[in-house]
């Protein structure tokens, strides 16, 4: 089924673009440091053409007209690093991949793109845009859903650790800080930007530039495993183990938990996960967990425990049929009452926080 795309256009810019407090040097920042960004005017956008609805829960869309007083989250991405479809399977002549083969189509739900989630929620000068973030296929992410959805601005990005397909996109932030807004702040754990320093040293020190050459102009704000503030709104890390002694953050933000990238939970983070409204959580595989991330069985086990009201797993490789495992999925809230989907790339639901 294609997903048609929004075929109009977006107000032009007319408020003030952002003015953020600048920290003149990343490194300075202290490991304490509680952090809470100032408001920030950003554009609204008034218009969308909209595309047609593609409803699998009540209120749940793709491409749906702007709702200016709704908070919301949008599924940027929810596949794995290589993307799906994936290359090899369609250039294998021995063996046809069904759901890569789906995948192929334009607004197939089986098409997914590099896991990320954007949280919108309103304010006075417009909808407040913090992406949760910006992996390798960002840029492809962006070009597709922002039109869709109006989105202009990027008023922050969290980061959930340091692997490419999570932070890949931070260099092409560049077209924003160039072109919509002087800068994006930057939230991430110490481990993480220790990893940045490596991968995007160009930006972080920013001295190694070619003079004249603009790169995407970042905040770096280092978090802790603590509650922190983004634009007035209060993200709490959940820890989470994604590997063997590889850590990776989960957040909540009001009643919804968004763990992308897991294969444990500690302990101490069940607690954080009480009385969650929406649990978004990672599903690589149908059969078995990998090293690094929940499969479907032991995802179902977590939901068991967790007991949100309602779920959506994302992170699926080529193996999960979107098809498939929704109608599977559909059977455990007849069996057991559970509601769980699979989420695809775009979708958009709303929340209230
Ligand atoms: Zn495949
Ligand atoms: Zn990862």
């Amino acid at each position: 089924m294609a997903v048609p795309l929004a075929l109009g256009f977006v107000r032009p810019v007319t408020t003030p673009l952002l003015r953020l407090t600048r920290f003149a040097n990343p490194f300075l920042l202290s490991r304490n440091h509680q952090i809470s960004a100032s408001r920030n005017a950003s554009s609204a956008f008034n218009r969308i053409i909209q595309a047609s609805l593609h409803s699998s829960s009540a209120g749940d869309s793709v491409g749906a007209k702007e709702n200016v007083g709704q908070s919301e989250i949008i599924f940027i991405g929810t596949g794995t690093s290589e993307g799906i479809p994936r290359v090899s399977c369609l250039t294998n002549p021995d063996k046809t991949c069904p759901v890569c083969s789906k995948a192929v189509e334009p607004g197939n739900k089986n098409r997914r793109l590099n896991t990320s989630l954007l949280v919108r929620f309103p304010r006075p000068s417009g909808k407040c845009n913090i992406l949760i973030d910006a992996g390798k296929f960002f840029y492809h992410s962006a070009l597709t859903w922002f039109p869709a959805y109006g989105i202009r601005t990027i008023d922050a990005v969290i980061i959930t650790h340091s692997h490419a397909d999570a932070i890949g996109g931070l260099d092409d932030l560049r077209d924003w800080t160039n072109n919509v807004q002087p800068s994006v702040p930057i939230y991430t754990a110490e481990r993480d930007f220790e990893v940045m320093k490596k991968t995007h040293y160009y930006i972080i020190d920013t001295s190694d530039v070619t003079p004249g050459a603009a790169v995407s102009d970042l905040q770096f704000n280092i978090i802790q495993e603590k509650p922190f503030l983004v634009h007035d709104l209060q993200f709490t890390p959940l820890p989470v183990w994604h590997g063997r002694g590889y850590r990776s953050l989960g957040f909540r933000f009001g009643n919804i938990c968004y763990i992308s990238d897991v294969s444990d939970i500690p302990e101490d983070t069940y607690p954080l996960l009480e009385n969650c409204e929406i649990l978004i959580m990672d599903a690589l595989r149908p059969d078995r967990s990998s090293a690094t991330h929940f499969g479907l069985p032991r995802a179902l086990e977590e939901v068991r425990k967790i007991q949100p009201k309602r779920t959506l797993f994302t992170g699926m490789m080529h193996l999960m049929d979107h098809e498939k495992i929704s109608e599977d999925l559909m059977k455990l809230k007849e069996t057991e009452g559970l509601d769980i989907q699979l989420s695809y790339d775009g979708l958009r639901v709303p929340i209230s926080l």
